[in-house]
């Protein structure tokens, strides 16, 4: 027999936003046999030890639920990481909640703090995520925009402020940021901070890129290469050693360390771009002990925890002494050094990032229609995939003559990328 389906099956919440379009283009990158410099994972392998360590931890039996907030021996080892990096303390019985990933651990903080119809301050572009979930969590996103100019990509202070009010319970921030690849600098973080404190906000930030910082500019001198890698004639060419005085590295600055911030900021951060492991959902946040005691408590009824073994090979992860972080941003340099010349010479208008592993490109001297159209184009007939500027939009035609690479990838795909890019002149 045949029932009436008469109702709205669909909620209204889940019918007002889409699939993620950076996840539809791994699929249609599959489908066309396209190089993806699309969605943002590497392509490479996971280094070996991390990988084993998760191995051990699976034949040592830790195959049941971990504690809710996280393995304790993960917690430690996040408290030790951060004091080294940030020179911040953090407790880790009262201000650490490990999640699925960082998307958990963002969703989860804004379920845990913002109520209905309060307003959440977003930069625009933004990380795709952050729109669906101020859909989930019931907030009220209110657009900022960022600039692209030759100097990177700026917002404007009075823009800034005129988004702050007394409905404001927070500020996304996303630093380095998907998709511009900018860094914030000091001054700006401490702007955006006294805004926070004037109009005692939250400040989520998302710093899962904390580690890939590129020397501003021009490549960098010295790359320090060992020999092996050197004498590896598939390996990408090094970049030419140009002496540049204005050339600088700055620090990854975290929000919580700017002052007055520590107890307002709930920071996001993940194992997945750090120790190139995105598939194994693994993140945590970091927040002050009466937030942490919310999020904990949506993250328990969403997930109950991470995957428990993951969380001991994070514990070793962690522990990794600098000169991994140093080989890892060298490594991002190089790639992005080799791309952005690529994308620039094939006809992209766009600039170094200063950091994260992006690329927002202007397609406006192509003469396509849209993004989506040149998107197709790209992926279909030149045989590279990217994602569509507009996905990081909220006004869609702001995004309408954008379109995003990562460059994530082994050298192999970024040069079959690079010699699929010449059919586009
Ligand atoms: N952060 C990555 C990106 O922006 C991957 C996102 C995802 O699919 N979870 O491409």
């Amino acid at each position: 027999m045949q029932t009436k389906l008469t109702k709205n099956r669909i909620s209204k919440k889940a019918a007002s936003f889409t699939e993620s379009v950076i996840r539809e283009m791994t699929r249609e990158a599959v489908k066309y046999e396209a190089v993806n410099l699309g969605q943002g994972f590497p392509d490479f392998a996971a280094p070996e030890d991390i990988k084993r360590k998760a191995q051990e931890a699976i034949a040592a039996d830790h195959n049941q639920y971990a504690i809710t907030w996280g393995v304790k021996s993960f917690r430690d080892a996040i408290v030790e990481k951060t004091k080294w990096f940030l020179n911040l303390d953090i407790d880790a019985e009262t201000e650490i909640t490990v999640t699925c990933g960082s998307t958990e651990g963002m969703i989860a903080g804004m379920m845990a703090t913002v109520d209905a119809g309060e307003e959440v301050v977003v930069f625009e572009p933004f990380y795709e995520n952050y729109a669906p979930d101020a859909i989930l969590s019931d907030a009220v996103p209110v657009h900022v925009p960022l600039y692209q100019t030759a100097d990177g990509w700026h917002f404007e202070k009075d823009e800034l402020r005129a988004a702050f009010n007394e409905r404001t319970k927070a500020i996304i921030i996303c630093n380095p940021n998907n998709p511009t690849g900018k860094v914030f600098s000091r001054e700006e973080l401490e702007f955006i901070a006294d805004l926070c404190k004037e109009f005692d906000a939250i400040c989520f930030t998302d710093e899962i890129y904390e580690h890939i910082i590129y020397d501003f500019g021009l490549p960098i001198l010295n790359f320090g290469l060992n020999e092996n890698q050197q004498s590896d004639e598939n390996r990408l060419p090094l970049p030419q050693t140009i002496q540049n005085p204005k050339s600088k590295i700055q620090n990854h600055i975290s929000m919580a360390q700017i002052d007055g911030m520590r107890e307002r900021t709930v920071v996001v951060n993940s194992l997945s771009k750090t120790y190139s492991v995105t598939g194994w959902r693994v993140g945590y946040v970091i927040a002050p002990p009466d937030i942490t005691s919310a999020i904990r408590k949506v993250h328990d009824f969403l997930t109950v925890g991470a995957a428990n073994p993951l969380q001991h090979a994070g514990a070793y992860a962690l522990g990794l002494p600098a000169s991994y972080y140093a080989e890892l941003q060298k490594e991002y340099q190089r790639k992005r050094d080799f791309i952005v010349p690529v994308l620039q010479t094939a006809g992209f208008k766009c600039e170094m990032p200063q950091g994260a592993y992006y690329v927002m490109t202007d397609i406006s001297d192509f003469g396509f229609r849209d993004d989506v159209e040149f998107t197709k184009y790209l992926i279909r007939e030149i045989g590279v995939a990217v994602v569509p500027g507009s996905s990081f939009y909220h006004d869609k035609t702001l995004g309408s003559q954008k379109v995003r690479f990562c460059f994530c990838k082994k050298d192999e795909t970024l040069r079959a990328a690079a010699e699929r890019l010449q059919k586009l002149k």
